[in-house]
């Protein structure tokens, strides 16, 4: 579902944004769906007001409980991954699932793409803020779910794709079994924040997945439940 209800909504920072979507095709962004939807996105929405300003820098902010909102660059280039892995001939998946849901920005914008998301998040108060303002936008096609996304989702699964925004020390088996055969994964892996790498993982048949490691990351840690 590609529908955004944000009309009037942070139209006026409209601007700032296309700045920012300028940026992003500078550092090398180049489809053509991820720069659409986040030039629509009102990140300012998804921050504290008193950060509001610094929305549309490229860079992570903080967004409370010692966790961040990721920098515009990675998660357009964690899109892009996605899309080109996972996406049909119309540049969109069917389903997906989002660990770490943080903010819910990542998942504004996969939402823009995707016909249906799941994002899981661990922090409670993180989980309600994200949920109500996805809804106030007017994200249908986006389940929100409260939960330790170490374990994915297994209720909606299988996944044609699985982005997970926090850093794991290895890959969750259990995320990979919720992936279609065909279907891709990024993920953030490491077991220190200085020696974290992107990893895209392909599910190639009902045993197997193929790795590539991709660019450094620095990402917060994806914390099991205790
Ligand atoms: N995607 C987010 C956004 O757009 O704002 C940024 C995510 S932030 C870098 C990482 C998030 O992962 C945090 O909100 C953190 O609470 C969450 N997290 C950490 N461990 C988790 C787990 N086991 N299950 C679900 N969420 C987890």
């Amino acid at each position: 579902m590609k529908k955004m209800d944000i009309k009037g909504i942070g139209m006026t920072s409209q601007r700032t944004r296309d700045r920012l979507i300028d940026r992003l095709q500078q550092k090398g962004i180049a489809n053509s769906e991820v720069l659409r939807v986040m030039r629509l996105v009102p990140r300012h929405l998804f921050v504290d007001e008193a950060l509001a300003s610094r929305s549309y820098e490229d860079s992570a902010l903080p967004i409370g409980h010692g966790q961040t909102i990721s920098q515009p660059y990675i998660v357009a280039r964690m899109t892009e991954l996605l899309l080109e892995n996972a996406g049909n001939e119309n540049n969109t998946i069917e389903k997906v699932l989002e660990v770490g849901t943080g903010s819910g920005y990542q998942a504004a914008v996969l939402g823009g793409l995707v016909k249906e998301l799941h994002t899981v998040e661990t922090i409670g108060a993180l989980y309600r803020h994200s949920r109500d303002i996805l809804y106030k936008l007017g994200y249908r096609n986006v389940r929100t779910h409260l939960g330790d996304g170490s374990w994915g989702w297994p209720e909606a699964a299988p996944y044609e794709a699985i982005m997970v925004t926090a850093a794991a020390e290895e890959i969750p088996p259990a995320l990979i079994q919720q992936l279609k055969i065909g279907g891709a994964m990024i993920i953030p892996v490491g077991q220190k924040q200085n020696e974290q790498k992107l990893q895209q993982v392909i599910r190639t048949t009902e045993l197997q997945y193929k790795v590539t490691e991709l660019e450094k990351v620095i990402f917060v840690p994806l914390v099991p439940e205790s």
